[in-house]
């Protein structure tokens, strides 16, 4: 048997269990990128996610903490695609944190390489209010985005803490193979309702829809960012009434009234869909978002006997 020094004992015990390097402060715009980099980042990094699940992506108040935690940040995850043009800019500014500014390496826009629906085809405008202008920002509602979303962060992980390579490595790895199985998984349960017309409140679903086979017929909203008007809203029962839509699909963070006027109307049924990791406490993680809301699905389409 091999003798260790007492000393040098200490010193691999520190380093093994990783209280000699200080964490990485990693601040994300929404909790499933915070989700996700403590899964491939582990005990090297703290993570702050500025939006909570609950809230919607679009309109986050911007706390004075926020600038604090940013000021302090290694690195700062964004949905990018103007997700989160109306706060964070500025709260990057006020932060005086160069590191973290678009375009500097403690910045990551994980929509890069995320199949991105909906991109704009024509002059961008805001003239209509539309808070998509450069194609869908809620790409995160496909966990194949999800997978790209953990390779872009290990591989930035790696790249701000090249001693924690091998780590980042071995947990994205241990991310994506969990993911293969969860894929099947979902896949599975979702396989019997391929075709199924929903209507959604926000644009929120187009990854999902196109994941799961789901059809959206019409939004609650007439374009995202813009609320229900007694027009559109007359539309959709109509719609609703000739596809024989089975569910409305609403966001936590929007007024029912609408939606469960039109289910009213129609007899279709509303339920919460929720779109980010801590929208409710019991989506803890990534997975637990596409556990709750798939199983959701499919027992309130089991119930609708239609
Ligand atoms: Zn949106």
């Amino acid at each position: 048997m091999k003798r260790i020094h007492p000393l040098l004992g200490v010193v691999l015990t520190t380093a093994i269990t990783g209280s000699a390097h200080a964490a990485l402060r990693v601040v994300t715009s929404l909790q499933d990128f915070a989700s996700i980099a403590q899964a491939i980042g582990g005990d090297r990094v703290e993570t702050f996610a500025l939006a909570k699940g609950y809230q919607d992506p679009h309109f986050v108040d911007a706390k004075p903490s926020f600038i604090l935690k940013l000021s302090r940040a290694d690195l700062l995850i964004a949905a990018g695609l103007e997700l989160e043009i109306g706060y964070l800019p500025p709260l990057i500014d006020q932060s005086r944190n160069e590191r973290i500014h678009p375009g500097n390496p403690g910045y990551l826009d994980a929509s890069i390489g995320c199949d991105i629906l909906q991109r704009p085809t024509q002059i961008i405008t805001r003239a209509m209010g539309d808070v998509h202008p450069y194609g869908n920002p809620h790409y995160w509602t496909d966990p194949e985005n999800g997978r790209v979303v953990a390779r872009a962060i290990a591989a930035k992980l790696a790249e701000l803490d090249p001693d924690g390579k091998a780590a980042y490595e071995a947990n994205r790895a241990a991310f994506e193979a969990r993911l293969d199985v969860k894929e099947k998984e979902w896949d599975t349960k979702m396989a019997p309702y391929a075709g199924t017309k929903v209507v959604t409140y926000h644009e929120s679903w187009p990854n999902f829809a196109k994941r799961f086979k789901l059809e959206i017929i019409g939004t609650v909203e007439p374009k995202p960012g813009i609320p229900p008007s007694p027009t559109h809203t007359l539309e959709i029962i109509d719609v609703i009434q000739r596809d024989k839509v089975p569910l409305i699909l609403v966001e936590p963070y929007f007024d029912t009234k609408t939606p469960n006027y039109i289910a009213e109307k129609t007899g279709a049924k509303v339920i919460m869909f929720y779109p980010s990791v801590g929208g409710i406490p019991a989506i803890r993680d990534y997975f637990d978002l596409f556990d709750y809301d798939i199983n959701a699905f499919v027992s309130a389409m089991a119930g609708k006997g239609r």
